[in-house]
């Protein structure tokens, strides 16, 4: 595949739809201006990338970024070093992660680290580039372990990833883009103590963002039940903005929107 594109290989989020594997949960496949990398590697990653058609080819990636240490978006990340690196034997890549996931209980395995050509601590406000691509984690989440979502910048755009977080409104200011990636758990009025955005936070941030494309993903049942295309349909309706509900395996060309 050439271009920009997303690939998402798991639209899964929370316990039991990733559990039961009610949707994949192999976290997106980014290609930016001849840069490959994978946030978000959960289970099933590896699989998911080399059972895509096109195959995806891990000794191709340049980063692996995670968001946040909770299983559902770091089980794989060891076994993705070791794919991207041919087990070890061509150092290579980076790995972009909270300092969290690093430290105490990781979930990055310290003996892989070596393996690749560093490790680069996420913060808040935080800048990062690979080769041309630029991105940011602008603000820390409300979320139960240290998160960040992205904003990257390439040439003509942005393309933010809201990830797992409860809402507040500098998401806001923080994610402007052209494109917006949001991590859409529930469809359920807010809660305090459940750290997730929900449908009518989604509603919100498009409206407040107002991208030329917004993409839901990460569902929970709440969001399976309700059949995430239907959402996306009445979200369009309700905002004006084109708005999609990611499936397992779709691939999105980035270059028609930007
Ligand atoms: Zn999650
Ligand atoms: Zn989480």
């Amino acid at each position: 595949m050439a271009g920009n594109f997303i690939k998402f290989l798991g639209t899964a989020g929370a316990r039991v739809v990733v559990s039961k594997q009610l949707r994949a949960s192999g976290g997106v496949w980014i290609s930016l201006m001849g840069k490959n990398i994978y946030l978000d590697p959960g289970p099933g990653a590896l699989v998911r990338c080399l059972s895509a058609r096109p195959k995806l080819d891990p000794t191709k990636l340049d980063a692996i970024i995670l968001s946040h240490r909770h299983l559902d978006h770091a089980a794989d990340v060891n076994v993705m070093i070791e794919a991207m690196t041919e087990g070890g034997f061509k150092r290579r890549g980076l790995l972009f992660a909270p300092q969290d996931a690093l430290s105490s209980d990781p979930v990055v395995l310290e003996y892989l680290r070596d393996y690749l050509t560093g490790v680069e601590v996420l913060s808040e406000g935080g800048g990062y580039t690979l080769g041309e691509v630029a991105f940011s984690t602008p603000i820390r989440h409300l979320h139960p372990v240290e998160t960040y979502g992205l904003r990257f910048e390439i040439p003509g755009g942005r393309v933010s990833f809201i990830t797992d977080t409860l809402f507040f409104c500098e998401l806001i200011d923080h994610y402007q883009a052209e494109i917006l990636i949001v991590n859409v758990v529930r469809n359920a009025p807010r809660d305090d103590h459940i750290y997730h955005l929900t449908l009518d936070d989604a509603r919100e941030l498009i409206r407040g963002i107002s991208p030329r494309l917004a993409i839901l993903t990460h569902f929970g049942m709440t969001m399976l039940r309700s059949k995430p295309w239907d959402l996306a349909a009445r979200l369009k309706e309700e905002t004006g903005t084109e708005v999609i509900a990611a499936r397992d395996g779709m691939t999105l060309y980035i270059d028609e929107f930007i």
